[in-house]
C-alpha cells in the first residue's frame, strides 16, 4: 500500500548561511517533509516493523541541520532529502521545506523557504565498448554506477558481441544494458555518465567511432526529453537491436514512451 507521512515544522538551530555573521551566530531554521512511502504489509498488519518509524527520520533531520553545514538551504534541503532515500529504503520520493525564518535581508520578513523534491527512478543505460579489455571497462563502469549513493538495486544484462554501427572499420563492440534505480534527475544522470566516461579514458576523435566506453541513457521511467544536448528516449534505441536486445532480457514489458509499443515487439520488426 502507497501512503504519505507528513511532518510539519521541526525546528531546529543551525549554521547554514552566506554570511560570515550566519555561520558564526546561527539561527532558527524550520523543517517540514512529505515522505511517500511503498510499504506492502504495514498497514494490513498494524506493524510499525515495516513501514518508516517517523521519529527516527526527524532526529535523522536533527543531526542533519544541527551538525552539518550548507551556505544555500537548497543544499541543506537536498542533502535532508538524499539522506532520508538512502537510509528509508521503503520511502519513494521525499519533498523537504526549509524555511529560515530569521533571513538576515535587511527587511522585515515573515519568512523565506526552500522546497526540494527527490525520489526514485527507473533508468535503463545502454553500455558499449570496443577499446582494450571491452568486458572490464564495462565492469569498471558498473562498479561507479554501484557505488554512487544515488543510485541502487542495480541489474546489468548479459553482454553481447555485436559489429560496429555507422563507422565500420573498427573492432566489435561488447554491449549490453544496465537497469537502475537512481535519485539522479535526468541531466544529472547524463552528467554522473559523463564523468564516468572521462574517467575510463573515453577518446572521441570519430564519431560513431572506436571507444572504451559508451554510456548512454535509454529509457528514464516514462519520461520524453528533448533538450539541445539530451535526448530520452535515446534518439537511436529504436533501430538498434544491440540496445533493445539487451533491454528486453532486463524488462520485455518495457514501453518506448514515444511509439508506445513495447521494446520487444520494436526488436522483432527490426530483426524481421
Ligand atoms: P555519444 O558519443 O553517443 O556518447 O553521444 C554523446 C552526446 O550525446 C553528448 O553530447 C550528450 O549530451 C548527447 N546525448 C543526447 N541524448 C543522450 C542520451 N540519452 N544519453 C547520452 N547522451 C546523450
Amino acid at each position: 500500500m502507497r501512503y504519505d507521512i507528513l511532518i510539519s515544522k521541526l525546528e531546529f538551530f543551525g549554521f547554514h548561511g552566506v554570511l560570515e555573521e550566519e555561520k558564526k551566530l546561527g539561527q532558527k531554521f524550520i523543517i517540514s517533509a512529505k515522505l511517500t512511502i511503498d510499504a506492502p504489509n504495514a498497514v494490513e498488519e498494524d506493524n510499525c516493523d515495516k513501514t518508516v518509524n517517523y521519529s527516527d527520520v526527524c532526529h535523522m533531520i536533527g543531526q542533519i541541520v544541527e551538525k552539518e553545514r550548507f551556505d544555500l538551504i537548497e543544499s541543506l534541503g537536498d542533502a535532508i532529502a538524499r539522506r532520508i532515500l538512502v537510509e528509508f529504503p521503503l520511502v519513494e520520493s521525499v519533498t523537504i521545506q526549509v524555511d529560515k525564518p530569521w533571513a538576515p535581508i535587511g527587511l522585515h520578513v515573515d519568512n523565506v523557504s526552500v522546497v526540494i523534491t527527490r525520489g526514485w527512478h527507473n533508468a535503463y543505460i545502454g553500455v558499449g565498448s570496443n577499446m582494450g579489455d571491452c568486458q572490464a571497462n564495462i565492469e569498471a563502469a558498473v562498479k561507479y554506477i554501484q557505488e554512487s549513493e544515488f543510485n541502487r538495486d542495480v541489474k546489468v544484462s548479459t553482454l553481447i558481441k555485436t559489429k560496429p554501427y555507422g563507422y565500420v572499420e573498427q573492432d566489435d563492440f561488447l554491449n549490453g544494458a544496465i537497469e537502475i534505480k537512481t535519485m539522479f534527475s535526468p541531466e544529472e544522470l547524463l552528467h554522473f555518465l559523463q564523468k564516468i566516461e572521462l574517467d575510463l579514458h573515453r577518446t572521441r576523435e570519430i564519431h560513431w567511432g572506436p571507444r572504451t566506453i559508451d554510456l548512454d541513457i535509454e529509457l528514464f521511467d516514462n519520461l520524453i526529453i528533448n533538450e539541445p544536448d539530451l535526448i530520452i528516449p535515446h534518439h537511436e534505441m529504436h533501430k538498434r537491436s544491440f540496445v533493445l536486445q539487451p533491454l528486453c532480457e532486463l524488462n520485455p514489458y518495457l514501453i518506448h514512451p514515444v511509439y508506445g509499443e513495447y521494446l520487444i515487439d520494436l526488436l522483432s520488426k527490426i530483426n524481421n
